[in-house]
């Protein structure tokens, strides 16, 4: 019998009791892990799929020295919110389509996904059990984490023996603590992903590379760094954790996802709201030359929501672009939020 995660048995982080916040500064949240009492658990052998699993206390797993997720990186990872209404209501959005991201990425890793459903289910049990955690309406989200593992022990590379579906929580606010807008560095020494490799599925492995590079950038002053196409190196492609839009005029261009992007829910999302509005966006390669003539770039992600760039350095050259009250930016963003905090009808549909 393969040795697998097992849930230790660290206690609960706060009394269970009617309260119906946690004690946390909700002011001061930045984009960090404040644990919280509960997570999900589900297990299934290769070969046959998963079964609802448990909500058990968070804490420490214990794994198999021998698990390919520790050997070989065979790991997926996905991440969401769920936001607190103004009536007090917790949803959570588009909770689906990282159900579908999660098995698109599965079949390129050889693992065992859950299915739609039970992924669904799972997110609203670990957001359930972690309620007193979603921050007040405006002060921030429960970001959910969803991981998919390779657990069980295999000594060769090949796909793991059992996988473990896992998924914890954390209450977060902004990831980017800059007030106007990103000031990003494009990267022309490091790639992030090439043709017919993961950079279009969210696996484990495609985020340790990119930290050097962060690091860097970071270290100079830059807010985060912009990555460019491998075979070309001169199509934009996006950022280390989010999608990048440009907009010039009244048309709004973003890099395609065709394998070496990840295809961002909120970047689905900002399409189908700036067409709303009547701009026409293209999914296309977007040139270096073009991103420095940009009227005005943005960013999406769960993690940053909608997020205005600044400035963009490449080499020596630093392009600065329209942030604040005029920008699309600010109106996609406030469009988004108020759909996800309860503030408009969601007529979408994409909040569960
Ligand atoms: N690109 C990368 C590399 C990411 O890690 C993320 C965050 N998941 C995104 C884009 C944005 O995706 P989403 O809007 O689904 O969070």
């Amino acid at each position: 019998m393969a040795p697998s995660v097992q849930p230790s048995s660290s206690p609960l982080r706060t009394s269970e009791g009617d309260e119906k916040y946690a004690n946390v500064k909700w002011e001061e949240l930045g984009f960090a892990l404040t644990p919280t009492d509960h997570m999900y658990v589900a297990k299934c052998r290769q070969g046959e799929s998963f079964s609802q699993g448990k909500i058990v206390p968070y804490g420490d797993i214990s794994i198999s020295p021998c698990s390919p997720i520790l050997n070989y990186g065979q790991g997926l990872f996905e991440g969401l919110k769920a936001y607190r209404t103004e009536d007090d209501r917790i949803r959570i959005f588009r909770p689906d389509q990282n159900a579908l991201r999660m098995q698109t990425g599965a079949d390129r890793l050889c693992m065992t996904p859950p299915s739609v459903e039970l992924f669904v289910e799972a997110v609203k049990q670990t957001v359930a059990a972690n309620k007193k955690w979603v921050p007040p309406p405006g002060k921030g989200a429960l970001y959910v984490r969803p991981l998919l593992i390779g657990s069980g022990a295999i000594l060769g590379v090949a796909p793991a023996p059992e996988y473990t579906f896992l998924i914890y929580a954390s209450p977060v606010g902004d990831y980017h603590k800059v007030s106007t807008g990103l000031n990003l560095k494009v990267d022309h020494k490091y790639h992030r992903a090439h043709s017919g490799g993961t950079g279009g599925v969210k696996s484990c492995t495609n985020y340790a590379p990119v930290v050097k590079s962060m690091v860097e950038a970071k270290s100079s002053g830059f807010s985060d760094v912009l990555f460019l196409d491998a075979a070309t190196g001169r199509n934009i492609e996006e950022v280390s954790t989010c999608n990048i839009f440009i907009v010039k005029g009244n048309i709004v261009s973003t890099p395609p996802t065709s394998g070496t992007i990840l295809p961002g829910v909120t970047r689905k999302s900002m399409i189908e709201l700036a067409r709303d509005i009547g701009y026409q966006v293209q999914e296309r390669d977007v040139s270096v030359e073009e991103l420095l003539e940009a009227e005005e770039v943005f960013c999406t992600g769960t993690a940053v929501v909608v997020k205005a760039v600044e400035t963009v350095t490449f080499h020596d050259k630093k392009v600065k672009y329209r942030t604040g009250e005029a920008a699309l930016s600010t109106k996609v963003h406030s469009m988004l939020t108020s759909i996800q905090i309860g503030l408009v009808e969601d007529t979408k549909g994409w909040m569960v």
